[in-house]
């Protein structure tokens, strides 16, 4: 496959204040929003808690639709998983499970969204051709024929290659700039208001929430609470109680190869076998446009920290990685890539496998939206759409929500 020289997308967006601060400061922009709903009426004041992918997703399409939101974000926008992962979508690669409908609705409202922010400018979405092939590190030495339809700068011993996508079917964001390009959008347009602080406990009289209160005693009045905090869900009793959410540690590398320009838009998914045995790992490789050369795998389960500063990689997971990128493309090796970024981050997990999208049982007004294990990227979209419905409608037309409540958990445990 011929190499296409493609030009290296500068991503130079500048953020406020509040998507950068450290945990200590506390910033409030406030803006004056216009609502559209019956003037009779005042518009619902709604306070999302945590700001990564579902979060910001939640906020920005509630404040849309009229509700003055507050997030609550315990560190920075995107801090967590939502800013260490790949950003790849996919169509329909959820097909066939309880995930397909929210996961082709998520799909198509990035590419909308995509239009409405300038996403290939403001956050590198863009359509890519995905392949799936073995990779055996002991065989570095053997690079593959060329004659493959293998991009030229994957030069290491990939064999059998499969195209499990196109770019009618599979696409990518950075996450972290398109949480920070879609939170900023709705501070600037929607009148979001952004607090840097740690929620708590949630504040509820008669069986309905009235307020959040956060670390140091901060109260915040609202009708509605939705709880997206990823994997510390789990460390609420209001949710614990009812269902388990855990986190899966995964690590990640980000590499700026000395030509950048080599590198296609290609997503890799690898059946690796390491050279010194045992199972095949299957690590991902998303090259970015901004010429960087993403590489994330290496998963197990591990004890949350409490503050997500905290999270750090484990040094061997990193290393294999990085011999996952030597062997793939002689440009990812030590001594031609830069290494940009070794880090770890948490997926949000549930005991079924699928998100917690809904109500909160016995809690008027609470909600939670969490679990999105893998996919939160992708499905932060069309999870954030359906929730603002639900919160400001009763019910969610985008997305059949039933499959997700939280209610599936209820009985004896
Ligand atoms: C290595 C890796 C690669 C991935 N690649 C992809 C991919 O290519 N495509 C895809 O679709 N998905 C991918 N994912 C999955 C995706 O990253 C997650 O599903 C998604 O980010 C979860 O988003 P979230 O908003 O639920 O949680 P998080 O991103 O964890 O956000 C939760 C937020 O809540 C905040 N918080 C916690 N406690 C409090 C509190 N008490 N008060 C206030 N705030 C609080 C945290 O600081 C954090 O910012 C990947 C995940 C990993 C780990």
């Amino acid at each position: 496959m011929a190499v296409v020289a493609l030009p290296l997308l500068s991503l130079t967006v500048r953020f406020p204040p509040f998507l950068r601060q450290s945990r200590t400061s506390r910033t409030t922009l406030i803006r004056s929003s216009s609502s559209p709903m019956d003037p009779h009426s005042r518009p619902k004041r709604v306070v999302v808690c945590g700001g990564g992918v579902i979060g910001v997703c939640t906020a920005y399409f509630l404040a849309k639709n009229g509700a003055v939101v507050t997030l609550v974000e315990k560190s920075s926008v995107a801090c967590a998983a939502s800013g260490k992962a790949g950003g790849f979508l996919a169509l329909d690669w959820c097909d066939g499970g309880p995930l397909k409908s929210l996961a082709r609705a998520s799909f198509n409202l990035h590419r909308s969204l995509s239009q409405e922010l300038d996403g290939p400018k403001s956050y590198g979405y863009r359509p890519l051709n995905t392949l799936s092939l073995t990779v055996t590190e002991s065989q570095a030495s053997k690079p593959h024929s060329g004659k493959s339809n293998l991009p030229s700068w994957v030069d290491g011993p990939g064999r059998s290659p499969r195209t499990i996508g196109t770019t009618e079917t599979t696409a990518q964001v950075h996450p972290q700039l398109f949480c920070r390009t879609l939170i900023s959008k709705a501070v600037e347009d929607y009148g979001v208001e952004v607090v840097i602080g740690k929620l708590e406990h949630v504040g509820v009289v008669e069986g309905r929430v009235n307020s959040v209160v956060l670390e140091g005693g901060r109260v915040i009045n609202s009708d509605a609470v939705v709880l997206a905090l990823g994997p510390w869900c789990g460390k609420f009793e209001l949710l614990s109680c009812l269902f388990r959410v855990y986190g899966l540690k995964a690590h990640s590398i980000v590499l700026r190869p000395k030509e950048p320009e080599a590198i296609t838009p290609h997503a890799l998914f690898l059946s690796y076998y390491p050279a010194q045995g045992g199972k095949p790992l299957d690590p991902e490789v998303y090259p970015r446009p901004t010429g960087e050369v993403y590489i994330c795998g290496m998963s197990s389960e591990a004890e949350i920290p409490d503050d997500p500063e905290e999270i750090v990689g484990n040094p061997e997971s990193i290393e294999v990685l990085k011999s996952v990128a030597g062997s793939v493309s002689s440009h990812l090796r030590e001594g031609e890539a830069e290494v940009k970024a070794e880090q770890a981050c948490f997926l949000p997990c549930t005991d079924d496998g699928a998100p917690v999208i809904g109500e909160v049982p016995g809690v008027k007004g609470c909600y939670v939206a969490t679990g999105h294990n893998c996919w939160g990227i992708l499905n932060g979209p069309a999870t954030g759409a359906a929730m603002a419905e639900l919160v400001l409608d009763g019910q969610a037309s985008i997305v059949d929500l039933s499959r997700f409540s939280p209610a599936r958990f209820e009985g004896p445990r």
